[in-house]
């Protein structure tokens, strides 16, 4: 009895050991389980000064996290991914900046430098994939102030995505009410360049559903060329378009030309700025308004207009060319000119001047209902061309 009841304790101690060794076993997994997946685990982005979390979802894939590229595009709002098919290549523009990734290889280049991320992007379910350490490491050291990774949380640190995708554009018939604009022999600048911007707007909001187009007047008024710009940047508009028709002393001048501001200018585009800057000498206070017109590009020009001069030049250049192409008309070329009506605005613009009214033939076609649906269908191809690499890039 008294050795059962020894062997009755050994039992008892023997469980108490059991018990023991399988807490700690139970301990040790959930410390594992913890450790590992704060390893494996789904990337968390936190965007500084907001609120806003996002999340990188990440696969296993023997023993490496990899994400679907097209994570990016959500949390980053990266503008687009695309397939260079041809080149192998998977593009990825993030903070206006552009990444070529290669495919099937632990490649990415950047500005001309190849960056390792140490393990092959591949394709699977219609998805390139790429280890976490592309995010990780690869981003973080391509934009050292806007990602950084905290190791310790397993989390990254983002600066806020701007969303530039052009969205708001606002179109600017020249002239109106006092102000007439060129006069042809039968019609009125301003009276032209109101029909056209209407036809302008409505194709363009049918060609490009996500975009918000606005008008500086909508019937036959005077707007100062101050009041128009104004109206442009306090509604955030990514695109500026002023539409005119030309004048000359010469019957025969005719063609089509589109320009972007500038202080840099041929004599040519000196008649043309001259011409479209009168309104404020002879409608808006005269020498004084001139002068306030003049104070006003001094602050701004070198302020905002540098950064958008590249833009402006290459919007100008698309609706100049898909112009030419679709009227047929004689090209007077992409120029550089002073507007004051492109002076104050903070953001890509351009002034088109669709044809000489003072040009008989050219005053013919400028009021012919085809011909006018003609420039318009060419404008907004020259505007969604520009958008489309302007979204991408930026
Ligand atoms: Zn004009």
């Amino acid at each position: 009895m008294y050795f059962i009841q020894f062997g009755k304790l050994r039992d008892v101690r023997l469980d108490i050991d059991m018990v023991l060794t399988m807490k700690r076993v139970f301990l040790i997994s959930v410390i594992l389980c913890l450790f590992c997946s704060a390893l494996l685990a789904d990337i968390r982005v936190d965007f500084k000064n907001s609120k806003k979390t996002e999340t990188i979802k990440t696969i296993n894939v023997k023993g490496i996290e990899y994400f679907a590229v097209s994570e990016l595009q959500a949390v980053f709002n990266a503008k687009s991914i695309t397939e260079d098919r041809i080149e192998n290549k998977i593009n990825i523009s993030i903070y206006n900046e552009s990444i070529n990734v290669l495919q099937n290889s632990s490649y990415a280049s950047f500005k001309g430098i190849l960056y390792n991320f140490n393990y092959n992007s591949f394709y699977q379910n219609e998805s390139w994939y790429l280890p976490t350490t592309f995010i990780k490491n690869t981003l973080t050291t391509l934009f050292p102030t806007k990602l950084r990774y905290n190791a310790t949380k397993g989390t990254i640190e983002a600066d806020p995505v701007i969303d530039s995708r052009v969205k708001v554009i606002v179109l600017d018939p020249g002239h109106g009410g006092k102000d007439p604009g060129a006069v042809g022999a039968t019609s009125k600048e301003k009276d032209i360049t109101l029909d056209m911007v209407y036809l302008i707007k409505s194709k363009l909001e049918n060609e490009l559903d996500d975009v918000k187009v606005l008008l500086t007047r909508s019937k036959d008024e005077f707007v100062s060329l101050q009041a128009r710009t104004k109206f442009a940047n306090d509604q955030h508009a990514h695109l500026f378009i002023s539409v005119h028709c030309n004048a000359a002393l010469a019957k025969t001048s005719r063609g089509i030309e589109t320009f972007f501001l500038s202080t840099a200018r041929t004599t040519e585009s000196r008649a043309v700025e001259a011409l479209e800057n009168s309104v404020v000498m002879d409608y808006e206070g005269g020498q004084e308004a001139v002068k306030n017109y003049d104070d006003l590009q001094m602050i701004l020009a070198d302020m905002h207009q540098s950064e958008q001069l590249e833009e402006s030049s290459n919007l100008a250049l698309r609706i100049q060319l898909a112009l030419v192409e679709g009227s047929k008309a004689v090209d007077r070329g992409v120029k550089q000119a002073g507007f004051y009506v492109l002076r104050g605005a903070f953001m890509p613009s351009v002034l088109i001047e669709l044809g000489f009214i003072t040009n008989v033939e050219e005053e013919k076609k400028l009021l012919n209902k085809d011909y006018q649906n003609e420039l318009a269908n060419s404008i907004v191809q020259g505007v969604k061309s520009f958008k489309q690499k302007y979204d991408y890039i930026q």
